[in-house]
């Protein structure tokens, strides 16, 4: 079987940490193959990156050299020759921006199936992904013989470094200059917010179940009691009632605090994606099926309109 091709991500000279738990995506993979894993890196410095995710498992990295910040056409063009070099019985890449921008131009150009937004990769006689629908209501299992696109969700499968020592092949492809019609001009950083939630260790966060901006003032009294910085699940960041340097989870900051406690949070795949590392979880959900609790340590079910005013007492 001829190798996995593992696409890395990176920006500004830093590889994005995520492509790490992509790497282990594509590595066992590989090993469900018996085939070796290979890894892409296209960018600026590329042996240098390569050196950092030199990794146990890879056989062999490709790199390419561009001055160019990410682009859409060099991506398309470097992945394709390196396709028609070595054959891959798949590509893997992160779910990202980046990923999602050049993996449907690839499957189009090279006539391959998208499995996208991997939370599972299985393998017998077919590439199996799982793949969550309707904001994680529904697990859908997409199948296709190799070789298929895959784009695999960030921060789902685990992180491992042991030093490994793939050899790093530079790519000799000439681009063809008259076929770039994509140019990023600016990269503009999210304003820094007035907390860092990633660096706290205790964080009391709220969900959708506080019904109403108003009741904030309630979590913020607590928190401040408890001596907790307040963070949140998306849906309070997207109506606007907390800024998004609060939100925890899969598209927002990843947090690892000694202590985690979810008010009103249901617990969505993409929530627990961010909190996985906290020490312990404590969870009050007024439904005893609310699947934060199998993420818990410990849970109330209850009415958190109860709950948090006499906790707030307590803590008084
Ligand atoms: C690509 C993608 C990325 C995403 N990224 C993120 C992310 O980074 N972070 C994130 O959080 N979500 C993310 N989501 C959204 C995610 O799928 C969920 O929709 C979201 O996490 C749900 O937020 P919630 O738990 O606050 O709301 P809900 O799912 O509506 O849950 C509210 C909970 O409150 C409980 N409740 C209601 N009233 C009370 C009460 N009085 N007392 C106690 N409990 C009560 C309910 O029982 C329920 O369990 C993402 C989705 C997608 C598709």
């Amino acid at each position: 079987m001829s190798p996995i091709l593992i696409i890395a991500e990176h920006r500004q000279g830093i590889i994005n940490p995520d492509t790490f738990g992509l790497l282990t995506a594509g590595i066992e993979l590989s090993t469900a193959l018996d085939t070796e894993a290979h890894v892409a890196i296209i960018g600026k410095d590329p042996e240098k990156l390569a050196q950092d995710i030199n990794i146990a498992g890879i056989h062999t990295i490709h790199t390419f050299s561009t001055s160019l910040p990410y682009n859409h056409d060099i991506y398309v063009q470097v992945i394709s020759s390196l396709f028609d070099k070595i054959h891959p019985s798949s590509i893997l890449s992160l779910h990202t921006s980046t990923g999602t921008d050049y993996c449907p131009a690839l499957a189009s150009i090279l006539d391959m199936p998208l499995l996208p937004d991997a939370i599972a990769i299985n393998y017998t006689d077919q590439i199996e992904i799982l793949h969550e629908m309707y904001s994680s209501k529904l697990q859908a299992k997409i199948a296709s013989p190799p070789p298929a696109i895959i784009t695999v969700r960030a921060g789902v499968w685990p992180i491992e470094t042991t030093p490994g020592n793939a050899s790093i092949e530079p790519l000799n492809i000439s681009i063809n200059e008259e076929a770039i019609n994509f140019k990023v001009k600016d990269y503009e950083e999210t304003p820094i917010g007035d907390v860092d939630i990633s660096t706290s260790d205790l964080l009391l966060s709220v969900g959708r179940g506080i019904g109403d901006e108003s009741n904030l003032e309630l979590i913020f009294s607590t928190a401040e009691a408890m001596g907790a910085t307040v963070s949140s699940s998306r849906p309070i960041v997207d109506a606007g009632w907390l800024p998004k340097d609060r939100q925890v989870g899969q598209s927002g900051t990843k947090v690892s605090p000694s202590l985690y406690l979810a008010i009103g949070i249901s617990g969505a795949v993409q929530h627990i994606a961010g909190i996985k590392n906290s020490k312990v979880i404590i969870s009050i959900n007024k439904d005893p099926k609310a699947p934060i609790f199998d993420a818990s340590d410990y849970g109330a079910v209850g009415d958190l309109f109860e709950i948090l005013p006499a906790l707030l007492e307590e803590f008084r």
